[in-house]
């Protein structure tokens, strides 16, 4: 079994290597934070006999060798990063069971086929550069071109951020794509209250909604307060104007379909006494159909045109990312479901609302995944909370999956 007394002690460790100040956990990838976070990881994985290693952009890998090298491994894992003042289960949960898992195999003196490797993902969140990087990289889907093309927001690329981490940013052997995976199981708290509310110990997941990202700049005119009110090119007020009609429409028209988020929204100049000439914000749009953000396009576009012509402004719609819906592997659901019920626990299979290193992994292995209860779905604020032996049932079902996944 699982031990919670241990998952406990990492994740309060891991909750620990955090950048100071601020309310709870903030561990951007590539910060002095991250860099004590993942030397605690690669020293987790060393004491339970796991070969560990970190890829030219920072991803960690520890493998547990089977006995017959030719067999596709089992990875499981999730991201060691997190947003700002966040709490210490999201992604870190994963990494902590994938971890128990390895102990318990050493413990048990099982000796697996297959290979078992524990992953620990970088840049995730999205906090520092744009999110899923670690995985994208370990997929070849970003490459040397997102290195020099990406910056944070004080202006450094991945590249200068990778060098002053201490990472040489060689790509050679950071994609893994082509090598022959059984599966990759990612185990992540719900970014939801489901389980909580209807008393269930895990989620299996069939379906990782998508996530469509894009960043809007409005062109107004800048002017003095006094300024009638109908002479006026306010870019606050069209803005406002369009994100409540694009509000209103997502809630009417696709409720239960998609959502959408306004998360960051600038004015400038941005002092009291000025009409705004500009602003620029974000707008983020999730759904598990890709018919919905199809269709969202063409409203977004229309509603821009609107407001273009309501306040006399211009207003630009640019994609910043799209990651399409992913289902998971339905032999990796089956297994999964039942290591659950075979492990003691009650299980629900559900949709991800949330994008996960696992649909990135997606694009070459079969994927699937776990998730744990999440207290009043909290997540992504200091308030996050699952019970530690919520995160020990998670571990048992993962064990489990991972001896019958062994056995085929
Ligand atoms: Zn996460």
């Amino acid at each position: 079994m699982a031990d919670a007394k241990r998952i406990q002690r990492d994740l309060e460790a891991l909750r620990d290597f955090s950048a100071p100040g601020g309310e709870g956990t903030t561990r951007l990838s590539y910060t002095p934070a991250f860099r004590k976070a993942a030397d605690y990881v690669l020293e987790q994985m060393r004491a339970c006999a796991l070969e560990a290693r970190e890829d030219g952009v920072g991803n960690l890998y520890g493998l547990r060798r089977g006995l017959d090298p030719a067999a596709p491994k089992i990875l499981s894992g999730s991201h060691l990063d997190t947003v700002r003042c966040s709490g210490y289960f999201d992604g870190q949960a994963g990494i902590v069971c994938a971890l128990e898992v390895a102990r318990m195999l050493e413990e048990n003196g099982v000796r697996l086929r297959r290979g078992f490797e524990a992953v620990a993902t970088v840049m995730e969140e999205g906090a520092r550069f744009k999110n899923l990087g670690g995985s994208k990289l370990a997929m070849g889907v970003w490459g040397e071109a997102e290195l020099d093309g990406m910056q944070d927001d004080d202006g450094i690329t991945l590249r200068e951020a990778l060098r002053a981490y201490g990472l040489s940013g060689n790509l050679a052997c950071v994609c893994r794509r082509d090598e022959p995976v059984r599966a990759f199981l990612e185990v992540h708290m719900e970014q939801g209250s489901r389980l909580e509310r209807e008393g269930i110990d895990l989620g299996v997941v069939e379906k990782i909604f998508g996530c469509r990202w894009f960043t809007l700049t409005v062109k107004g005119v800048t002017a003095h307060p006094s300024t009638p009110m109908d002479q006026r090119r306010d870019a606050a007020l069209a803005s406002v104007s369009l994100i409540s009609h694009m509000a209103r429409i997502t809630a009417e028209q696709y409720a239960g379909r998609a959502t959408l988020t306004v998360g960051r929204m600038s004015l400038y100049p941005g002092e009291i006494n000025a009409i705004p000439s500009r602003a620029v914000f974000s707008m983020d749009f999730r759904s598990g159909q890709e018919s919905c953000f199809e269709e969202l396009d063409g409203i977004l576009e229309r509603e821009c045109r609107r407001t273009e012509q309501e306040y006399g402004v211009q207003a630009q719609c640019e994609l910043y990312t799209y990651t399409p819906p992913t289902p998971c592997a339905r032999e990796i659901v089956t297994a999964l479901e039942a290591a659950a019920e075979k492990s003691g626990s009650s299980a629900l299979r559900m949709d991800s609302g949330a994008g996960h290193d696992a649909m990135i992994f997606a694009l070459g292995w079969p994927v699937g995944m776990l998730f744990l209860p999440s207290r009043r779905g909290l997540t992504h604020c200091k308030e996050e909370w699952t019970d530690y032996e919520n995160v020990a049932r998670g571990a048992d079902a993962l064990y489990k999956a991972v001896l019958a996944l062994d056995r085929e």
